[in-house]
């Protein structure tokens, strides 16, 4: 597990990328995608490409860059990719559930990528006749699903539609091998959950959209061709213009007949509900959701941060990357002076491996390093997105008092992260959860800062448009979808 990733915050599960564009090679199109996308998944990476007649997949640990040279690209032929990159859960950072993910399905086969993390792993096993341990993640289980019906396989369950499945179903062969798109459309409607899907055969490109949209997909344009994208600065890096995102229970067939939008899902089931911390520290600031530049958000969110909880101070500072834009928005705000405080090591990779408190706590030396001369004799506002355990909030403000600060004040621009998330985020137990288990004071002590005060949810939302249309669960506890709050042995690892 990766120690420096893991430094007490949450983690984003993984990035997914298309690229359909006839007549021109696109794997280096896709490796630029994917590089665009590296924070949202750091342990793997990986490239399906297809000729028209064969798919090819190259996939391995590490980054983007790692994985990829030019012999592992020239080998990804063909005018059409997927591609993914990927964090994982505890003891799930292997080989084999790194994506795309393939399958034979009748003579052919498909790759897909996924995003997000299902809620119904136990009923959807039942369904493919599989006990839970023989597939090793959600994105196996869907492929499973996909290949058994496009074999000729028909799934069947019982339970009306917007159920959690609870009886396990029957799987029987009663006729031709179907196509992709009909596969999809079979399954896609028993999954519940976070998904945001990329599917790849030899002749189309689908992209899926859960009917709450908990993780972002966009669609982008060339003059010859379509891309998807998890976020927009991967449309931006390979040329292609933003068109819009893909609708909450959307699924977008690219061909050589266009693109086809098609509706899955019942329609008592959408319901908009796009992670909220994808605002607040997930998405790259230049990324563009639900029509709102994310660096803006961070921005406004810092401004109203200050608005609510200001304090006599001598300089303001953002913990990189994430808390900067938030920062200058409070020192816009309160009118103290802002100042880089904090120097971040650029070639921060994934190079640690133990996830202790230590190891967190040593993850934060490595990662960040104070500017004496702009904290020593000063009293200081701190500006973080968010504190999960807290280890690594305390290093951090402990290490600023070592730098001289007079006095330090944490300023969050979220609310305090109390439940865990489901939804295909890799977040701590309840139980490891500061804020779940200490008060405001007892926070305040444990991490040895002056003063402490969160964002309150109601300016988070109006920091990001609103709110409606976005996921809060693990700031409310108000879950989109039921969810088992107890760690759950049946809860695949996250994609
Ligand atoms: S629970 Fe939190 S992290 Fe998970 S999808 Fe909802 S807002 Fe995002």
């Amino acid at each position: 597990m990766n120690g420096l990733l893991r430094t007490g915050r949450p983690r984003d599960a993984c990035g997914v990328f298309g690229i359909y564009r006839p007549g021109t090679p696109v794997a280096r199109q896709a490796f630029d995608g994917l590089f665009a996308l590296q924070h949202r998944g750091q342990e793997s990476a990986g490239i399906a490409s297809s000729d028209g007649e064969t798919i090819t997949v190259v996939k391995d640990m590490g980054l983007v860059a790692s994985v990829f040279d030019d012999g592992t690209l020239s080998s990804l032929a063909g005018d059409m990719a997927i591609g993914h990159v990927r964090y994982s859960t505890t003891g799930s950072s292997t080989w084999h559930n790194a994506q795309p993910v393939y399958r034979s399905a009748g003579e052919a086969g498909f790759a897909m990528g996924h995003n997000g993390n299902l809620t119904n792993t136990e009923a959807l096993l039942g369904m493919v006749g599989l006990l839970p341990g023989i597939l090793s993640s959600d994105s196996d289980l869907v492929a499973e699903l996909l290949s058994s019906v496009s074999d000729g396989n028909r799934i069947s369950h019982r339970g009306t539609p917007g159920d959690i499945p609870t009886i396990a179903a029957t799987t029987q062969v009663v006729g031709e091998p179907i196509d992709l798109v009909s596969a999809c459309l079979e399954v896609l409607p028993l999954l519940e959950g976070a998904f945001s899907f990329v599917i790849m055969d030899t002749e189309r490109i689908i992209g899926v959209r859960d009917p709450n949209g908990f993780r972002p997909l966009c669609l982008g344009k060339f003059e010859d061709g379509w891309v998807l994208a998890s976020e927009t600065p991967a449309l931006d890096v390979v040329g292609a213009s933003f068109v819009r995102e893909i609708d909450p229970g959307e699924m977008i067939v690219i061909s050589s007949a266009g693109i086809q939008s098609l509706q899955p899902f019942s329609p008592h089931k959408i319901e908009p509900k796009m992670c909220i911390f994808e605002y607040v520290y997930f998405a790259r600031p230049d990324s563009i959701l639900g029509g709102i530049e994310v660096n803006e958000a961070r921005r406004r969110m810092g401004e109203r941060l200050a608005e609510q909880s200001s304090v006599e101070a001598d300089v303001v500072m953002g913990v990189p990357d994430s808390g900067v834009p938030a920062g200058e928005g409070f020192a816009r705000a309160s009118g103290i002076p802002y100042g880089q405080g904090l120097v971040k090591n650029r070639y921060i990779g994934r190079t640690f491996i133990n996830p202790s408190p230590n190891a967190r706590a040593d993850g934060v030396r490595r990662k960040l390093n104070p500017l004496k001369s702009t904290i020593a004799g000063k009293r200081i506002v701190v500006v973080d997105d968010s504190i999960v355990r807290g280890t690594t909030t305390k290093a951090l403000v402990k290490m600023l008092k070592e730098a001289g600060a007079l006095e330090v004040h944490l300023r969050i621009s979220s609310p305090p992260f109390e439940w865990p998330c489901f939804y295909g985020i890799d977040t701590p137990t309840r139980e490891e959860l500061l804020a779940a288990n200490l008060s405001h004071d007892e926070i305040e002590e444990f991490l040895g800062v002056d003063s402490l005060a969160y964002l309150s949810l109601s300016n988070l939302k109006l920091a990001v448009g609103g709110g409606q249309g976005n996921c809060d669960a693990c700031l409310t506890g108000n879950y989109p979808i039921p969810v088992k709050i107890e760690p759950s042995s049946s809860r695949l690892q996250a994609s």
